[in-house]
C-alpha cells in the first residue's frame, strides 16, 4: 500500500473532533505508512491526543492565521503539508473547512480529488474509495492512477479511532502565509436545545405536511403540532427531518412549525442522514422522500392512511393511527 497523509484541523478547543478520528481509523486500516498533517492554532495538544496511533510523522502548520477557517490560509497550509509529506494518498475528513479548500489544493499539486467517500479499501495493492451516486441509489468503487489522490471521507461512516494519548514529536512546516481578505468576526449558532439537526442522534424524527392539514374535527392544529414535535425532540434528543411539502410550507412563512427549514428536508432534493432508527409522522412516504432514508436502519411510520407509501415495503413498522394522539401519549410516557 502507498504512503498516506491524513490532513486534520483542530477545533476551537484545540483538539480533534470525531470526523478527524474517523478518518484516522480509516487511514490506519489501509495499512500504508502514515503521516499526520495538523493545521490550527497550537498543534501539540491535538498531536498528543493521537500520539499512540502509530503514525510515522506528525507535520504541523500552526499559528494564529490557521485558527480560523478561511480558503486562502487552509489551502496554503494543506498544500505545504502535502508537498512536505510527498504522500500518494491524501485523506481528510469532509468537514466544511476541508471540503472548501482541498479541491483547490489537489489542482495546485497536479493531483485529483474525490469527495463524499464513505469507505476505503486496498485493491491490488492500490487504494480504492467507495461513494454513492444519483442520490444514494448506486454505489461505486473508484480508483485513480493520478497522484496525489485527495479523498474527502464523509462523517459517520467509520468508527472513530480510540487509543492512548501521549507526547507526539511534531515537525513544524513553514508556510508563507498568503494575504487574507476574510476575517471571522464571530460565530452565530442556535442554542444547543434549539438545534434541531443532530447528526449523532440515535433517532431521526420526520414530520410531514399532514401536521398542517385539517384533522378529522375539520380544524388545523398547527400550534399543538409544534408543541408535540418540539416536546418529543427535547425528550428523545432526536434529530428533526421534514418532507419537502412541509419545509416548503414553512419557507412560505405560514404560521406552522416555525423551526422547520429547508436544511431539515430529507429526500432526493434534501439530505440523506445516517441514524440507527427513524420515525416518520404525517408524511406519505413517497419515493422522492424515502430515498433520503437510505442510511436509516430501522424505519417506523405513523399515518392515518393504510395505503400510504410506507405501507408498500418502505417501513419496517407502520402504525395506522392519528399521529397527534400517538405523540401526545408518547410525550406523556417520556415525561
Ligand atoms: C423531483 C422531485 C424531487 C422531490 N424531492 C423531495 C425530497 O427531497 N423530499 C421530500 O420529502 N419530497 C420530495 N419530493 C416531493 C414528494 O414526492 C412528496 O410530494 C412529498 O414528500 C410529500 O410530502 P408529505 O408526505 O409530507 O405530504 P402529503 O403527501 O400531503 O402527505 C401527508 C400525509 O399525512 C397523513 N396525515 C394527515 N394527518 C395525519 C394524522 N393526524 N396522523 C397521521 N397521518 C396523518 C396523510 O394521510 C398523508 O399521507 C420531490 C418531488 C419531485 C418531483
Amino acid at each position: 500500500m502507498e504512503s498516506i497523509l491524513l490532513l486534520v484541523h483542530m477545533e476551537s478547543d484545540g483538539l480533534l473532533a470525531k470526523p478527524a478520528l474517523e478518518a484516522l481509523a480509516a487511514a490506519l486500516a489501509l495499512g500504508g505508512e502514515l503521516t499526520v498533517g495538523l493545521v490550527g492554532g497550537a498543534a501539540q495538544p491535538a498531536a498528543n491526543q493521537i500520539a499512540g496511533c502509530g503514525a510515522a510523522r506528525f507535520l504541523v502548520v500552526a499559528g494564529d492565521p490557521y485558527t480560523q477557517p478561511r480558503y486562502a490560509t487552509d489551502a496554503a497550509a494543506a498544500e505545504a503539508l502535502c508537498r512536505q509529506a510527498g504522500a500518494a494518498l491524501v485523506l481528510a475528513p469532509a468537514t466544511s473547512r476541508w471540503a472548501r479548500a482541498l479541491p483547490g489544493v489537489a489542482y495546485r499539486l497536479g493531483g485529483r480529488v474525490d469527495t463524499h467517500a464513505t469507505s476505503l479499501s486496498v485493491q491490488d495493492g492500490a487504494p480504492a474509495a467507495t461513494r454513492w451516486f444519483y442520490r444514494q441509489r448506486m454505489e461505486a468503487v473508484l480508483s485513480r492512477s493520478e497522484r496525489p489522490w485527495v479523498v474527502l471521507l464523509d462523517a459517520g461512516c467509520n468508527p472513530a479511532w480510540t487509543g492512548p494519548a501521549g507526547t507526539a514529536q511534531v515537525e513544524a512546516v513553514t508556510v508563507e502565509t498568503p494575504p487574507t481578505r476574510t476575517t471571522v468576526t464571530g460565530v452565530q449558532a442556535p442554542k444547543a436545545d434549539e438545534q434541531t439537526i443532530r447528526p449523532d442522534a440515535r433517532l431521526l424524527f420526520v414530520a410531514g405536511a399532514g401536521w398542517t392539514k385539517k384533522q378529522p374535527d375539520g380544524a388545523v392544529h398547527g400550534a399543538e403540532a409544534e408543541t408535540l414535535i418540539l416536546g418529543f425532540l427535547r425528550a428523545a434528543k432526536a434529530s428533526l427531518g421534514g418532507s419537502k411539502s412541509l419545509v416548503d410550507l414553512s419557507g412560505e412563512g405560514q404560521p406552522v412549525l416555525r423551526f422547520m427549514t429547508h436544511l431539515n428536508q430529507i429526500g432526493q432534493t434534501g439530505a440523506t442522514p445516517r441514524h440507527p432508527k427513524g420515525l416518520s409522522t404525517c408524511c406519505h412516504g413517497e419515493e422522492p422522500h424515502v430515498v433520503g432514508w437510505r442510511f436509516v436502519n430501522q424505519r417506523r411510520a405513523i399515518n392515518l392512511d393504510p395505503n400510504c407509501g410506507w405501507a408498500r415495503g418502505k417501513a419496517d413498522v407502520l402504525y395506522v393511527a392519528d399521529a397527534f394522539e400517538v405523540m401526545r401519549h408518547l410525550n406523556k410516557l417520556l415525561a
